[in-house]
């Protein structure tokens, strides 16, 4: 089947279809037991927006893998919501940070862009235990918890900013 062939309401059931099917292989999204409409109107909105789309090298199949370059932008639209969300951190030294959390204390550290999104990974925390996942992302590891600008341990940063007694010292020293 050519993608040419097609009229617009097919192209267009296609490659919604198939964004659905690769998004609930990446675990991205369950219709089956969580169909959400909103999804499927994020979906209609970025096919509008995009007209062009063009295939995204995956199964070889044209329509499918089109769809998956609708279902990779709608994932990049959700990272930058996500990534937007966190608040800014700061250091002592003022350098401005965005902590992403891991579970069991695991936090990984970025510097920010000016949009507000995460820019490069600087640091990371361990769980008090030591164990917890990590990035996907994370290719290498990043045991080096310190601001880069001042070379405070983010940990001892953190721990000052929690205890309010300290804080108020820090405030007035
Ligand atoms: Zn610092």
């Amino acid at each position: 089947m050519n993608l040419s062939e097609l009229t617009e309401k097919q192209r267009h059931d296609l490659l919604i279809e198939a964004a659905l099917d690769y998004m609930e292989h990446q675990d991205w999204y369950c219709s089956e037991y969580d169909p959400d409409p909103e999804v499927i109107e994020q979906l209609e909105q970025l096919y509008r927006d995009t007209p062009s789309l063009q295939p995204t090298p995956c199964s070889g199949s044209p329509i499918f893998d089109t769809g998956v370059t609708l279902a990779l932008l709608w994932e990049r639209d959700r990272r930058i919501e996500y990534e937007e969300a966190i608040p800014l951190w700061r250091c002592d030294c003022g350098t401005e940070y965005k902590r992403e959390h891991w579970g069991h204390g695991n936090e990984t550290f970025y510097t920010v862009t000016p949009d507000g999104l995460f820019d490069e990974l600087v640091g990371s925390l361990k769980g008090k235990r030591g164990i917890g996942t990590s990035p996907r992302d994370l290719k290498w590891p990043v045991n080096n918890g310190s601001c880069p600008n001042c070379g405070r341990s983010f940990r001892s940063t953190l721990e000052r900013q929690a205890d309010p007694q300290t804080s108020l010292l820090f405030q007035f020293a």
